[in-house]
């Protein structure tokens, strides 16, 4: 049999060989019957290679621990490929645009940005303080490119957005290129380990080689939890959101985010905040091509349809539909379905995003707005017989919605939902019905932390050598996350970083 280690730096890398050593190279059998090889002895254990999980190797590693990240992707860098617009708080490029921006600034907006959490959270002030450090840490030390900067308005009125990327990739390829030599790619923690003298202390994990099926014992000082969040758990979605029973929904989140670190939390003992606060659009509908409920797509200019309910009544402003809230407005619909009316140009000048074709789930073909149409994802009605026959929404209430929004667009004004700009226009036969979805994209729920990133317990108590970062802990640990929140990956970053110093620092 190949020795385990030498299998796993393979699939990984040569650092991780080096920085770990293996205590003990003979064979045991685990519970599960698998075979187990090591122990393998490092300081610091990662679980998880996303912006968090890198973050966390890149302290710990700068300051001297051996490490050894873990992830059970092929390569690493998680969710953060896609994520390139960042939340930044007086940075210098805010500066150099002219933007006044300050950490009393961003808390004073907290509230209104976070659905009413507080400022007052040592989480949500060391974002305000900390945010600029990250940022700039991602240009001057780890080679992103700032991009531009933008006003979200799920974030606040003050354009603080900062899209940061590396070439086509998000900033957290610099990380892959910094610290990517200590990730074991292909390899899975599957549960956490125990100090054998002191049950109570987390000392460790059980990998598993996903190429070969053998298992590893990683003995760690301090283990930081960095898996992601549990957006492709509808069982905790549902949990999560309970007023959207019924509706259709759908993933917005990469293969990885399916809650497997909250079950490692869970085992710990961890306690759990901010489940309620998942983060869901209301941007797109199934992707016809996986089936019901599966893989979302996203509709790109959803501002150019009028939303209606069963009755066709008008719900919003469809200009804003990337503000979480928008989702409330499927929960309240009659039956909990909600459709986008385009103007048939407008539906085939689309730019469909599908979540299948983005995470390579699909078979390899794109996504189209005829290949939705054709699929059934999309219904076509040249007038208003043709929605009466081929829609389940009631077609006179929708008629009287289009002539009301053919008068608004007319005058210019949106009396009824304050639509602006060119997306307020007449919509026209022929009409496009797209059935939108809940998408869930991110978890702003996770372990409770302390300052210093440190997993606590249900009473309030640290669990020793436990520590967490990212969105398997809701972000930022803090409950002060949920209604928008745009850029939210910073907060990831900042806690990563924060969880390598601890983790490296603890005795
Ligand atoms: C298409 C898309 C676009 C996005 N755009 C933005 C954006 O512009 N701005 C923004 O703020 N956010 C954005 N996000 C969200 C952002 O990417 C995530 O919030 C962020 O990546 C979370 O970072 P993380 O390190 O906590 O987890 P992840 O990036 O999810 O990484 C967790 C890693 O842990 C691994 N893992 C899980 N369980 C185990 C295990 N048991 N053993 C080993 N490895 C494990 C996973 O494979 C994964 O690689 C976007 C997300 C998507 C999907």
């Amino acid at each position: 049999m190949i020795p385990l280690l030498l299998a796993l730096s393979c699939a990984g890398s040569s650092k991780g060989g080096d920085s770990a050593s293996e205590t003990d190279g003979g064979e045991t059998q685990t519970d599960g019957g698998g075979t187990t090889a090591g122990p393998l002895e490092v300081d610091v254990l990662v679980i998880g290679s996303g912006p968090a999980g890198l973050s966390a190797a890149w302290e710990a590693d700068q300051a001297g621990a051996r490490v050894l990240v873990v992830e059970r992707d092929e390569k690493p860098g998680g969710a953060g490929h896609y994520a390139r617009h960042l939340i930044g708080v007086g940075t210098r490029f805010q500066d150099e645009a002219g933007v006044v921006d300050n950490a009393d600034q961003l808390m004073m907006e907290w509230p209104a940005i976070s659905n009413g959490g507080s400022a007052t959270d040592p989480w949500v002030q060391a974002l305000a303080n900390d945010s600029d450090d990250v940022l700039h840490w991602l240009v001057d030390e780890l080679g992103g490119t700032f991009e531009g900067m933008m006003n979200d308005t799920s974030a606040g009125q003050t354009r603080r957005v900062h899209s940061i990327g590396f070439g086509t990739l998000g900033p957290v390829e610099g990380l892959v290129l910094a610290v990517g030599d200590l990730v074991w790619t292909s390899t899975e923690a599957t549960a956490l380990r125990f100090d054998p003298e002191d049950p109570s202390r987390v000392a460790g994990a059980f990998v598993r080689d996903l190429n070969t099926g053998e298992d590893l014992e990683v003995i760690a000082r301090s283990t930081v939890i960095a898996t992601g969040g549990f957006a492709r758990d509808f069982d905790r979605v549902r949990d999560a959101r309970p007023e959207l029973e019924g509706a259709l929904l759908v993933y917005e989140a990469k293969p990885s985010s399916d809650g497997g670190g909250h079950a490692l939390l869970e085992e710990a003992g961890a306690d759990f905040q901010n489940m309620e606060n998942h983060g869901l659009y209301l941007n797109g509908t199934y992707d016809p091509r996986t089936g019901l409920g599966e893989e979302g797509v996203l509709l790109g200019q959803l501002m150019f349809s009028v939303i209606a309910d069963l009755e066709g009544n008008r719900v919003g402003d469809e200009s804003q539909v990337l503000l979480f809230s928008q989702v409330d407005l499927l929960a309240e619909a009659p039956d909990k379905r909600l459709f986008a009316v385009f103007a048939e140009s407008d539906f085939n000048a689309l730019a469909l995003t599908s979540m299948a074709d983005s995470f390579g789930l699909g078979d390899g073909t794109t996504l189209t707005p005829s290949e939705l149409m054709r699929l059934g994802g999309a219904v076509r009605a040249t007038d208003i017989d043709g929605v009466r026959t081929l829609t389940p929404i009631d077609a006179d209430g929708l008629q009287a919605t289009l002539n009301r929004y053919g008068e608004l667009a007319a005058t210019g004004v949106d009396s009824d939902f304050g639509k602006q700009g060119t997306a307020l226009r007449t919509v026209l036969y022929p009409l496009v019905f797209v059935e939108l979805a809940a998408g869930s994209a991110k978890s702003f729920g996770g372990a409770r932390l302390d300052e210093q990133a440190r997993v606590l317990d249900a009473d309030g108590a640290v669990i020793p050598g436990l520590y967490a970062a990212g969105e398997a802990a809701g972000m930022l640990g803090t409950p002060a996350t949920g209604q928008g929140f745009g850029g939210s990956v910073t907060a990831c970053y900042l806690t990563g970083r924060v969880a390598g110093r601890s983790a490296a620092a603890a005795e």
